[in-house]
């Protein structure tokens, strides 16, 4: 099969969808592969590198959707790029569908066959593709919200650790999954005083052993986290549920609970966002504020650190890529029910109950 690699275009988007290694074990495998020049400079991997593997450049995007059959990406596709889409392409990528009705639409009228990395499952039912980004983006939430605490811009003034004889600051963290576990281990770190919430006892018995009593495990419903906002400097959102719209979890009346200058990240905002308030920013302007409370609110978290983004996501990505190529689409998805669970749009219906049901569309 032919792969094709474009330059992401996303804002501040600086991943890449395969490494060199990627294309050593595609060209390996006989398979062609096909990378827009300078693809891979924002997570420095020249063109020479992809070269070395048997790879060939192209000068733009046009030149890659016309000779690919398999576009891989990282981010969803914009305007621009679902125009080039045309019903043989198999577009594999992140798509975050359920928010997002124009981009629905533009991949129905493509007729291109669009399989989510974040919604293929494992055989344990977990999400393979999205885990090494909800990794990295649980880092960084927990780093962003210390950061936008300071002063200067904006927040309240604290430090997370305090210092000896001064208590440290609070985070509340809502939702216990892959993201909430990365952002709770960076706060304790610091040394913040840290409650994390979950509506899975199962998830939060696993949580309350793995912080080893150096963080609280909270049942997440309403009264509770209303009860604690007041006190709370640093809240972060970390809520799935899988391939559907975020749930909401703070409303802008309960924001009038929270002191001025605490700060909300929202790192489910990709799948819409769970606080009221959210609206998605890039990593240029990455808050605003409401009420008096700052909202870090960036769609595309780990694009700012794609040395280890690029390689973290590639490194999960590449055998689904693999399986693709050599089985092709239908073979493939076929032989293992979670693949199948990433195909999101098919021959111009959208074949992912989640995102039909939160679009009123027939799965
Ligand atoms: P996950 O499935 O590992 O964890 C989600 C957790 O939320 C689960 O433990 C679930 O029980 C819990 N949950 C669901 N509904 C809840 C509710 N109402 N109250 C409390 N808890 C609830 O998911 P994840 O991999 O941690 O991803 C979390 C979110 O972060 C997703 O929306 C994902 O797309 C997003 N994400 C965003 C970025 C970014 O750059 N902004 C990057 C990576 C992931």
């Amino acid at each position: 099969m032919k792969v094709g690699v474009p330059t992401e275009i996303k804002t501040d988007e600086y991943r890449v969808a395969l490494t060199p290694a990627g294309v050593r074990e595609l060209t390996d495998r006989g398979h062609e592969v096909v990378v827009q020049a300078g693809a891979g400079e924002g997570s420095a991997i020249g063109d020479d590198q992809y070269v070395a593997q048997g790879a060939r450049i192209l000068p733009d995007a046009d030149a890659v959707f016309a000779e690919a059959e398999m576009i891989v990406k990282v981010k969803e596709p914009q305007p621009v790029e679902v125009a080039r889409l045309r019903p043989h392409h198999l577009l594999f990528t992140y798509l975050h569908l359920a928010p997002d009705p124009d981009l629905t639409r533009g991949l129905m009228a493509s007729g291109a066959s669009c399989v989510a990395y974040e919604t293929v499952e494992d055989t344990r039912g977990r999400l393979p593709l999205l885990a090494p980004m909800s990794e990295v983006a649980g880092k960084i939430a927990t780093q962003a919200g210390a950061f936008m605490l300071e002063k200067p811009l904006g927040g309240r003034g604290i430090l997370l650790g305090g210092v000896p004889g001064v208590a440290a600051a609070n985070v509340m963290i809502i939702g216990g999954g892959v993201v909430g576990m990365q952002a709770a281990f960076i706060a304790i770190g610091m040394e913040a005083t840290v409650f994390v919430y979950d509506r899975n006892i199962d998830r939060l018995r696993e949580l309350d052993i793995a912080f080893g009593g150096r963080a609280d495990t909270c049942f997440a419903s309403t009264l509770h986290i209303e009860e604690r906002l007041p006190d709370m400097d640093l809240v972060i959102g970390a809520v799935l549920v899988a391939g559907a719209k975020a749930p909401r979890v703070i409303t802008r009346e309960q924001l009038k609970l929270m002191k001025p200058g605490a700060v909300l990240v929202d790192v489910a905002i990709d799948q819409g966002g769970c606080f009221e308030t959210s609206r998605a920013t890039t990593h240029s302007h990455p808050t605003y504020e409401v009420d008096g409370i700052t909202h870090y609110c960036v769609a595309n978290m780990p694009g700012a650190v794609p040395i280890t983004s690029t390689h973290a996501l590639t490194n999960a990505t590449m055998p689904y890529v693999v399986r693709l190529a050599d089985l092709g689409l239908r073979d493939a998805l076929m032989a293992d029910p979670g693949f199948l669970k990433g195909l999101n749009v098919h021959g111009g219906h959208v074949t992912y109950a989640p995102v039909a049901a939160d679009q009123g569309l027939e799965a």
